[in-house]
């Protein structure tokens, strides 16, 4: 196996470094004072403008590169800009710049001046440990309420907190507004007590990076001073996707000479959820009335029917700036869209396709499948595995084969398979509502009669009427699966078996108030139906999850690997070929946005077609759109975006 170097993860093109920029660009690049607006389409040469400016301050005009601040918001992005500026400087010089998140930047600096409080304290980063500190600090202080939240709705609730903290509104304020919904009366009521949990055990999240940041410059005068005789340039890349916090933090940095340049498009804002806000680009000029605004209007990317369909699908967005983009390529390109049958049809034929690409001479690393969330990719994963195919993966979620519903299902198949098997058996026992007491006295009993504990569990004494009625039923029915396919093994056990209504009751649904569990059900039935016997699908199933470990360690070289991310992921790069999975209604749009829609909100519309925009435009030559006419063995219809592009 080949492992990449670090410093090789970003992918963004290089290779037209060489060629020369258009007078509008270079315009950009020259305009070195005062506050400065670079507002422009997607491909038009923006990140391109930013790192020539750079290389231009620092070369041409003699700025120390300590004195210039760059910011974008994606690891993977910040990288790549560095790299891109020390390509065009004498070597050493580009680290000296302050480049990077503005989660790095800022922390970078409480650092250095708050060392022993922000030293100390550990970053609280998953969502379960979040509401974990929330319960043991509300079991303490006896909040029954509070012990009697679903962990949904505390997720829920710590998310709008998020929020709020990002749009700087203090606990205190929270209180007093004026709140819509049940989620955000929870939220207002945790809030402090999420921020006193955190204080007392020395945690501190995300959004305190940046309120920290903030603070401390608002309320040091003199190391404000400081700072702002030091930074004499201050660039920010995807500027549409700013909250308050950070504008306000960038706006102290700046001050006075404002020599601050803002890049992006508000047609890809997708971050919507963290705060951020199309409107502070939009009104930048507002804000510094001063401001010079240039505008490119040369897609470099993307050949013009991949332009063309990308244009006509935003244009349905109400509240946006219009532009005026051409493609510089002559080709066309292509726009392919297909219908499979199905998910696992979709993604035999986009392998295929890729396949087919690397046999034209195509690298790997110039194809990318683009997804809105994890089930559509993992299809795909699997099928590129099973042809052997490398590529990179970042999962953002737990692994699929690790899900409860996930473990039970399998568990239920291995007993029809095996009755002897103690261990899945023992997996399943509250599905079954069998208390411990119970399997330990059923356990020794086993061993004395030399039965199953499954064929014994029945005849417990200590069972009551029904519960013995249902193991009985559970005993008929998994012998009865032992010789059926898988799928209607799953079928029985879901249905007869009242797996689905055990699951329904008992498991809490996701944060976005998806269900989750009822997908994850479906999943498996649809993989279960490519399997003729059951021992063949749980060796799959063994073999995948295995798979799975491996593909989050894998490291490929990135030009001989596909690129599998989310679309927010995406953001910033670009790619030959980009396919996208599932345009259809309840994928993309998302689900919770259609919900939104029904409460007759439509700004959640919006930021969904933003994110199919940004998908689109990060393709350079060929973008292949799936249509599956099923999901999960669910019916499906196209997504309302496509009959918007015109197709
Ligand atoms: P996004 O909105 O997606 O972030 P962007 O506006 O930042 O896009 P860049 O990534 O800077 O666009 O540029 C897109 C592509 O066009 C890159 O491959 C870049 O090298 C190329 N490019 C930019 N300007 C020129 C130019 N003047 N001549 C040729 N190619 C160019
Ligand atoms: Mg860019």
């Amino acid at each position: 196996k080949r492992f990449m170097p670090k410093k090789t993860i970003a992918h963004l093109a290089e290779q037209q470094l060489d060629q020369p920029l258009h007078p509008t660009q270079q315009q950009a690049v020259q305009t070195t004072d005062g506050p400065l607006l670079i507002l422009a389409g997607a491909g038009s040469g923006k990140t391109r403008v930013m790192t020539a400016r750079t290389a231009h301050l620092i070369k041409d005009l003699g700025v120390e590169p300590k004195r210039i601040m760059v910011v974008t918001f994606t690891t993977k992005a910040a990288e790549e800009i560095r790299q891109r500026i020390a390509r065009q400087l004498p070597s050493g010089q580009a680290r000296e710049l302050i480049a990077g998140t503005f989660h790095s930047i800022f922390y970078r600096m409480l650092l250095h001046h708050h060392p022993n409080d922000w030293d100390q304290q550990r970053l609280l980063k998953k969502d379960w440990q979040k509401w974990r500190l929330l319960r043991e600090t509300g079991a303490l202080l006896g909040h029954d309420e509070l012990m009697a939240l679903k962990e949904a709705d505390i997720t829920e609730a710590l998310s709008i907190v998020s929020r709020w903290k990002n749009e700087y509104i203090l606990p205190q304020e929270a209180a007093f507004r004026e709140v819509a919904t049940d989620a955000e009366k929870r939220a207002a009521q945790l809030y402090p007590l999420y921020e006193a949990a955190k204080k007392k055990h020395q945690w501190f999240d995300f959004d305190d990076m940046l309120l920290g940041c903030y603070e401390l410059l608002r309320d040091n005068p003199d190391l404000l001073k400081r700072y702002q005789e030091r930074i004499t340039h201050v660039m920010i890349d995807e500027f549409q996707d700013i909250n308050r916090i950070q504008y306000e933090t960038v706006k102290l940095l700046a001050a006075p000479q404002n020599n601050l340049c803002v890049i992006g498009d508000d047609d890809q804002s997708i971050y919507g959820f963290r705060g951020s806000d199309p409107k502070y680009i939009l009104g930048f000029t507002k804000d510094f009335p001063q401001a010079s605004t240039i505008t490119l209007e040369v897609n470099y990317r993307s050949r013009s029917a991949i332009v063309s369909l990308g244009y006509s699908l935003i244009g349905h967005n109400r509240s946006r700036w219009e532009k005026v983009c051409r493609s510089f390529h002559h080709e066309e390109g292509d726009t392919f869209l297909f219908e499979p049958d199905d998910e696992e049809e979709q993604a035999s034929r986009i392998v295929d396709e890729i396949v087919h690409r690397r046999e034209q001479g195509t690298a790997l690393g110039e194809c990318a499948v683009l997804f809105r969330t994890n089930e559509s990719a993992r299809p795909i994963l699997e099928r590129l595995s099973e042809a052997g195919i490398p590529f990179h993966y970042t999962q953002e979620e737990e692994s699929f084969y690790q899900r409860q519903t996930v473990r039970w299902t399998l568990h239920y198949l291995r007993l029809a398979l095996n009755p002897d098997d103690t261990d899945a058996l023992k997996e399943i026992l509250p599905t079954l509502y069998i208390s411990g007491d119970a399997w330990n006295a059923v356990r020794s009993q086993a061993i004395l009669e030399d039965k199953p504990i499954l064929h014994i569990l029945p005849h417990l004494p200590q069972l009551k009427p029904y519960q013995r009625k249902h193991m009985q039923a559970i005993n008929d029915i998994l012998a009865a699966c032992k010789d059926c396919p898988p799928a209607q093994a799953l079928e029985l056990i879901y249905e007869d078996g009242k797996l689905r209504e055990y699951v329904k009751k008992r498991v809490r649904d996701r944060e976005d108030g998806r269900e989750r569990w009822s997908d994850e059900l479906q999943q498996i039935l649809s993989a279960a139906k490519r399997h003729a016997t059951i021992r063949d699908f749980l060796a799959y199933i063994e073999q995948m999850s295995r798979q799975e470990k491996e593909w989050r360690t894998m490291r490929p070289l990135p030009d001989e690997a596909v690129h599998v991310l989310s679309i927010h992921r995406a953001k910033g790069l670009e790619y030959d070929h980009v396919f996208l999975p599932d345009l259809v209604e309840g994928a993309l749009p998302h689900e919770y946005t259609l919900d939104e829609l029904r409460k007759g909100k439509t700004t959640a519309l919006e930021e969904e077609r933003r994110l199919l925009y940004v998908a689109i435009t990060r393709a350079r030559r060929s973008l292949c759109i799936g249509i599956p006419r099923e999901r999960f063995g669910r019916k499906t219809r196209p997504s309302r975006f496509i009959s918007e592009m015109g197709r």
